[in-house]
């Protein structure tokens, strides 16, 4: 199995290569020639799923695959099932965040390093990488976790100064480790976004070093998200929710596209998908483009209460673009319109395929707090912000008919992770630091996830805030000598 750039059109690059580059040189993304038929699998185990879609889409790793599945799962999250299928009221959500820093990027993110790591030594490679990562909250901790202490492999996490909550934040000043730096940006996650891409456009790194990416750009993060949608199919099923063979919908809180993607190509691999939901918040370039077909980024960006959906340039929607089209020049066109003019506009034909699979809908604060208080009276059951985005649009398009059968609502972050927002959907008095989601457990009487208490006890490790222009200077400063 081969893989290309969307802009490309030829698939010349082996798996090891895509995980390793993350993005392709003509700045597109990498994508798999044809995806393998998985509709054989069982979907019962996490590792066991997680090993054999590893095995299918990175035939590579074929013999390391349920190594490297163990050690990426076994032991590193807090319940059994890795991502267990929760019952709250008549729909279910799939829990993604109880992985070592509570987010559900930990999926991804605890098996690209052991990936990355393989392919090295499989390429007999010896270049260290640099791992460039901007972060609008959650990739930057999960990035962290995942790479700390991996030899031959160094990041740098760039974060957004306005648009990460305090406890995110503290998560990520106070990681320790040898190999780690983490950089604050005044401005928000597009700006952050768009100097790493800038770096990664026009930095000549010196020789033995490598650039790469664990953003979801790189084909090694979306992998292994397909995982936990055979899981949730297979739990259905076992619950009793659905006969097999059942269509399922999942509802997914969305920012760069690239958990709803992995959705996608679950279905593309044989899984019964019906219809996925792309849930945005009060910044909704997705949802004007799926009921549009005008991909349009030239508005402010909002600052929300789900800082991970608060983007206006999702990267991933370049893969969608590609598996509708299979048109790479159609696709550096957009791309490039996108850069200079700050939109695109996607035919008809294809934009009809979009719909056959993709539902959109929005959520403001309001509605998102407002969902998050009613869902604890109601079932006594906490969700995060973006999680709560996500079930108020699922309730929108169930009440209007257009969401029949079983729904599943992915939840990718713990609420302890926004202790300011659940204070404000339940009327609770809280000082929203670093120590409020500790706070918060004890007043409601929920266990809060290791990896976010103690964090106000915890020396600053990492002090630098720059300006967005000052990126690449700071990188071609950090790249050489020691951290
Ligand atoms: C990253 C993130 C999202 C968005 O996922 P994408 O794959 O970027 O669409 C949603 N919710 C949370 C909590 C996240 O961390």
């Amino acid at each position: 199995m081969l893989y290309g750039s969307t802009r490309g059109g030829s698939f010349d690059v082996t798996a090891l290569e895509a995980i390793l580059r993350g993005i392709a040189p003509d700045g597109g993304l990498y994508v798999p020639e044809n995806i393998p038929d998985l509709s054989g699998l069982k979907g019962e185990s996490f590792l066991q799923t997680a090993r054999q879609i590893l095995a299918a889409l990175f035939p590579e790793f074929a013999l390391q695959a349920e190594a490297m599945a163990g050690k990426a799962y076994a032991g590193h999250f807090s319940h059994p099932d890795i991502t267990p299928l929760v019952p709250v009221g008549d729909s279910h959500v799939l829990e993604l965040f109880h992985g070592p820093t509570a987010a559900f990027k930990d999926v991804a993110l605890c098996a690209l390093p052991l990936m990355m790591n393989a392919a090295r030594e499989r390429t007999g490679d010896t270049d260290e990488i640099l791992i460039l990562t901007a972060t609008s909250g959650d990739t930057g901790s999960a990035a962290l976790a995942g790479f700390r202490e991996v030899s031959g492999i160094r990041i740098l996490v760039f974060y957004p100064e306005d648009g990460v909550s305090p406890v995110q934040k503290a998560q990520m000043v106070t990681m320790a480790g040898k190999n780690l730096k983490v950089c604050g940006v005044r401005g928000n996650f597009d700006d952050a976004q768009t100097g790493v891409k800038e770096v990664f456009a026009s930095y000549q790194p010196p020789e033995g070093l490598a650039l790469s990416s664990a953003n979801s750009i790189n084909i090694g993060r979306l992998v292994p998200q397909m995982t936990y949608y055979f899981t949730a199919y297979a739990a259905l099923v076992r619950q009793g929710a659905i006969q097999s063979g059942d269509q399922v919908n999942f509802v997914v809180p969305t920012g760069n596209f690239g958990d709803i993607l992995a959705g996608y190509l679950a279905k593309k691999a044989g899984l019964p998908v019906g219809k996925l939901v792309c849930a945005a918040n009060a910044n909704d370039v997705l949802k004007d483009f799926i009921q549009t077909g005008l991909y349009d980024r030239r508005r402010a960006l909002r600052q929300t209460l789900s800082p991970s959906m608060d983007i206006l340039v999702s990267s991933n929607l370049e893969r969608l673009l590609y598996f509708v089209s299979h048109d790479p020049a159609f696709i550096a066109g957009c791309m490039e319109q996108l850069r200079t003019q700050g939109f695109y506009q996607v035919p008809k034909e294809y934009m009809e395929q979009i719909r056959e699979t993709f539902l959109t809908g929005a959520c403001s604060d309001g509605e998102g707090l407002d969902a998050i208080e009613k869902v604890w009276q109601r079932h006594h059951y906490l969700m995060d912000p973006h999680t709560a985005a996500a079930w108020k649009v699922k309730e929108e398009l169930e009440q209007s008919g257009r969401l029949p059968g079983a729904n599943v609502v992915l939840s990718t972050a713990s609420p302890f992770k926004f202790p300011g927002a659940m204070a404000k959907a339940l009327g609770l008095a809280l000082n929203d630091d670093a120590s409020a989601a500790e706070i918060l457990g004890q007043r409601l009487g929920l266990p809060v996830p290791q990896s976010l208490t103690g964090l106000q006890a915890k020396p600053v490790l990492h002090q630098d805030v720059i300006d967005p222009r000052d990126m690449l200077a700071y990188v071609q400063n950090k790249a050489v000598g020691s951290w």
